[in-house]
């Protein structure tokens, strides 16, 4: 089977005009390791690229991606979840890392999956693994303000998603403690794809700030 054109045309484009172009880079961070600056977890969508917002260099970032960028409460037994509590273990323990960011977005296609799932008064017995995955959102979903329309319920539940998602965060072995210590802080953030525009969780105030420009 061959890998399409037009995955092997850019694949040339960035051998020759960045990976040649920044090649010492590379060989250093090969030689030195990773000393990634933020752990970012943030949605598959192929909209939110983390690297591009952030203008990310090779080494910057520790990206975990998933359906909703979604953090499920610590999983006790130790039966689920592996890959999101290995990156968070990892960034932890091993990278030291001391920002870990959950980024949100507009439009997200998980949060829309699990809030239509949601809506329906019974919900169909056999569940698919997007169903299992998305299941964590319903916390957020339960708290959305009943008078909303259904659009604007999706574009809170995309907000208060990654409020829990911090929240859940927190349930996981030394979180609190490097918190605590100040060796660690959580952001929650929020993309709006069509503006290009940042929100910030404010804990105080309990809404997204944006971040200007
Ligand atoms: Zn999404």
């Amino acid at each position: 089977m061959s890998l399409p054109d037009f995955l092997i045309d850019k694949y040339k484009d960035w051998k020759k005009n960045f990976f040649l172009k920044n090649k010492e880079l590379y060989i250093e961070l090969e030689a030195n390791g990773q000393k990634p600056k933020a752990m970012i977890i943030s949605c598959c969508d192929s909209r939110v690229d983390p690297n591009k917002i952030f203008n990310g260099k090779p080494g910057d970032y520790f990206v975990h991606r998933n359906v909703a960028n979604l953090v499920p409460i610590y999983n006790l037994n130790k039966t689920e979840n592996h890959e999101i509590t290995s990156s968070i273990e990892y960034a932890v323990n091993s990278l030291k890392i001391q920002n870990i960011i959950i980024l949100g977005h507009s439009s997200c296609g998980g949060i829309e999956y699990a809030y239509q799932r949601f809506s329906k008064e019974n919900l169909e017995n056999k569940q698919t693994s997007l169903d299992t995955w998305t299941e964590p959102i319903k916390t957020a979903f339960n708290n959305i303000d009943t008078n909303l329309s259904d659009k604007n319920a999706i574009k809170s539940l995309e907000k208060m998603s990654v409020v829990n998602s911090l929240t859940n965060l927190k349930s996981y072995p030394k979180i609190n403690e490097l918190i605590i210590k100040n060796k660690l802080t959580l952001h929650g953030l929020f993309f709006d794809i069509s503006k290009g525009d940042l929100s910030k969780f404010n804990e105080i105030s309990n809404k997204f700030d944006i971040i200007s420009y």
